[in-house]
């Protein structure tokens, strides 16, 4: 396949073209951010006819739809991996060396889309490229949020966090479909009309779609991302503004607006907040509406819709996808309420993210009475339905006063995943062990994955054209093919590249570090990484005590032979959360004190990195030896950044919990550093009254560290300044941080052990990478399509 033919001028034409035409400059007078512009808009240009390719043959093939909605899209920066995708980097790196331009330089220049918090919305942009790549007829639906997830830094050690502006910049990736837009109705009344009943909305906001196509490996597919905007119905209140109330006539304005403002910055708790409900309502009404315009100009019979289109809710934010869709098909459409809610079921799937109970969804149905009067009825019919078909149960959607968004997706669902073998498991004996009884076979496993385009091929070219040189290109589209590594690892000169790519990887990580946070970093030391939001039971706190007493070890002991680490933290605490910022400054307060200390800091030192998202996790991940993967076992429901550093070539020192237990069957658990209590040990374990004191008592190691870090170690001139974590630790400790730290430390002394075999420690990494084909996005998809959505691949090499 060539991606250039005789209608395509070469790339540097192209950036010279829109240099000139599009952005209106002058090469002598165009700044970096022009340069970018330019070749962003010629690179999209070659992405526009696999585009229209796809949408023809989804409209000729008549084929099934897949629509994932979701509040989160996590892109990050889409130039690098459309380059990549269209397989234009080597063209687009001499065309911009050519005109004198620093090629990273440019790329770095396009900031990081943060739509989305962590996994979940990562998750969702790893699907969408996947499914391009397996040229699925799909479509993302979620928010164009004019502020992302917010910027963080710090300010002595404290997180502050500033408006992410990602838009203030022209955003050349998107097309504004001005001709695709719905007015969304919230509030107001519902009457009987001739039988049927009818919604008179108080409000309305219009729901403006901008289309970013996905580009899939080779271009050989292309699908859309369409986010929707909320604008004012009417932009401007003439009558205010003509009698000199000038602000206020901008008032409806910036009310609709609001609702794509920001994206709540918290993936865990709920807001409680009425916008954020607003904002569920909107996205999810809006690309539903469309759905069903598309499907009307494409089949005649509502009846088929399960037949032609599968939506997938990630999590439980789409949730009301299941009252507006009935609403649609029985008071719009007529359709029979039985049938209203059957097709609806049939066309509806659900996956559920997380299994901490604060995380699970409810709204007061109060406010849902409110917001949404007609589907407020409709759930307690659905509801009430559901109950008298099960009248031994005890499941409800509306109980307590509160609306339950995951047992209403699960009663509105075909299908409901979990995200890892243990996480599907846990949900069936806890969350939803109820309705499970009642719907057998309804819950299914969707191990989570990552796109190896972005995760490897393009993050880490070291590592990818070894492994290219060694088994041909063929893995980048069919990762488990990273299989025939293996059989070659024992060859020295491949073993000596894989430790050079690592190091110069790390050499490479050493050096920015060194410019950008003033630390000196050794590039031979293990670089130890945990980087993901900052949760309790994420426990960076136990990584951080294990810092202290290490700290403590070699200060007793300087000679002892010990193993230079580096700890890299790096994450983003959301703005409420007062323990997750207090463990950020805690991080902080440690690295502090122990890059000070001239007898240790040889063999020690701490470093938090600013500011997570994307284009750090792309820099830091290559360079890794070690993954931090410790989270209370079933707790965390897959996780995707474990994946990222296995593929990398990264050794993980982890628990029993997500897709972990998947890594270590892959990897091997002689390549894998495994530690701590099992799920049910640690709920066998909280319920042993004074759990913690008991074994701080059992481990001196663990008691001085603690006892360091209460009495202001690391906080000199304000010693109680971690009161609350050390109390929180020697008390409840909910997360079993002291109950796991014994073990924890037993292993990551022998990960220091191992790391001072290197070619041991080589060895283990390179068959991390060899199989770990099975975490491709890819794999996840195929298993959505055969398994959930029942829909086939139109690609030409399905
Ligand atoms: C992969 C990724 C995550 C998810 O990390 P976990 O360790 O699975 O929690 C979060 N944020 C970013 C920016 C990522 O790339």
């Amino acid at each position: 396949m060539t991606y250039q033919d005789a209608r395509t001028p070469g790339l540097q034409d192209g950036i010279l073209h829109h240099l000139t035409y599009t952005i209106g400059k002058d090469a002598a007078h165009a700044t970096l951010h022009d340069w970018r512009l330019a070749l962003s808009f010629a690179v999209r240009d070659r992405i526009v006819d696999s585009w229209f390719a796809s949408t023809r043959a989804s409209y000729e093939a008549g084929a099934k739809r897949v629509y994932y909605l979701s509040m989160e899209f996590l892109i990050g920066r889409l130039l690098g991996d459309a380059l990549v995708n269209l397989r234009l980097d080597g063209e687009a790196k001499a065309a911009v060396e050519g005109l004198g331009l620093d090629f990273d330089a440019v790329l770095h220049d396009e900031p990081d889309a943060a739509l989305g918090n962590g996994g979940l919305g990562r998750l969702a942009a790893c699907f969408l490229e996947s499914l391009s790549t397996l040229a699925c007829p799909a479509m993302g639906y979620g928010i164009r949020y004019e502020h992302g997830l917010f910027r963080q830094s710090f300010d002595n050690g404290r997180q502050v966090e500033a408006p992410e502006t990602w838009l203030q910049q022209r955003h050349v990736w998107e097309f504004e479909r001005p001709e695709a837009a719905y007015s969304i109705g919230f509030g107001g009344h519902v009457a009987e009309q001739d039988g049927r009943m009818v919604w008179t909305p108080a409000e309305a906001v219009l729901a403006e779609a901008y289309d970013t196509p996905v580009v899939g490996w080779e271009a050989r597919w292309t699908n859309t991302l369409r986010l929707w905007a909320a604008r004012a119905i009417d932009p401007l209140d003439l009558a205010r503004f003509n009698h000199g109330d000038h602000v206020g006539a901008a008032v409806p304005e910036m009310l609709a607006r609001a609702i794509s403002r920001v994206l709540y910055p918290d993936d865990t708790t709920e807001a409680g907040k009425e916008l954020r409900l607003k904002q569920e309502y909107f996205f999810t009404a809006a690309s539903l509406h469309d759905i069903l315009r598309r499907f009307d100009s494409e089949h005649g019979d509502i009846r088929l819709l399960p037949e032609k289109v599968a939506i997938q809710l990630n999590d439980t934010h789409p949730a009301i996808a299941g009252p507006e869709l009935v609403r649609l098909l029985h008071d719009t459409r007529g359709l029979p309420f039985d049938e209203a809610v059957d097709i609806a079921r049939r066309t509806l799937n659900y996956t559920n993210h997380t299994l901490l109970p604060e995380a699970l969804e409810k709204w007061p149905v109060p406010l849902m009475a409110r917001l949404l009067p007609r589907h407020m009825m409709l759930i307690e019919r659905i509801d009430a339905d559901h109950a008298a078909r099960f009248p031994a149960r005890a499941t409800h959607a509306v109980a307590d006063g509160e609306v339950n968004m995951g047992a209403l997706s699960f009663i509105m669902a075909n299908r409901v995943n979990g995200v890892s073998a243990l996480h599907t498991g846990l949900m069936k004996q806890t969350v939803f062990a109820d309705l499970h009884a009642l719907h057998p076979g309804r819950i299914v496993n969707q191990t989570n994955g990552v796109t190896p385009r972005r995760w490897l091929h393009a993050c880490n070219p070291r590592l990818a054209g070894i492994i290219t040189g060694t088994i041909g290109e063929g893995w980048i589209g069919d990762l488990e093919r990273l299989a025939e590594l293996e059989p070659h690892l024992g060859d020295a000169g491949l073993q000596q590249a894989i430790a050079g790519a690592k190091r110069a990887n790390k050499a490479d990580l050493a050096d920015w570090i060194g410019a950008t946070h003033g630390l000196s970093v050794d590039p031979d030391a293990m670089f130890d990484v945990q980087i993901k939001r900052i949760h309790e039971y994420k426990r960076q706190h136990l990584n951080i005590l294990e810092a202290v007493a290490l700290w403590q070890a070699i200060r007793a002991n300087p000679d002892a032979g010990w193993t230079p680490r580096i700890k890299i933290f790096a994450g983003k605490a959301a703005p409420g959360y007062v323990f997750a910022k207090k463990i950020i400054r805690l991080v902080n307060d440690v690295a502090a004190v122990l890059n000070a200390d001239p007898v240790t800091s040889r063999y020690l030192k701490v470093i938090f990195l600013p500011n997570y998202n994307v284009t750090l996790a792309e820099r830091l991940i290559p360079a890794a030896d070690l993954s931090e993967q410790i989270s209370t076992a079933g707790k965390e429901a897959s996780g995707t950044g474990n994946m990222k550093f296995a593929l990398n070539g990264a050794l993980t020192v982890g628990t029993l919990d997500g897709a972990n237990v998947e890594i270590r069957d892959h990897v091997g658990a002689e390549n894998f550093f495994l530690f701590g209590m099992t799920a049910e040990e640690v709920v066998a374990r909280r319920a042993v009254e004074g759990h913690a004191g008991q074994a701080i008592a059992a481990d001196p190691r663990l008691a001085a560290a603690l006892a360091a870090i209460h009495d202001g170690a690391v906080s000199p001139g304000d010693p109680t300044r971690y009161h609350d974590i050390t109390g929180n630790l020697r008390g409840p400790d909910y997360f079993l941080v002291c109950s796991d730290f014994a073990d924890y430390w037993r292993a990551q002394r022998e990960v220091d052990a191992a790391y001072r075999d290197a070619a041991h420690w080589t060895r283990m990494a390179a068959l991390n990478t060899a199989r770990s084909g099975w975490f491709s996005s890819d794999r996840t998809i195929r298993g959505y399509m055969a398994e959930i959505w029942g829909a086939a691949s139109l690609g030409p090499r399905a």
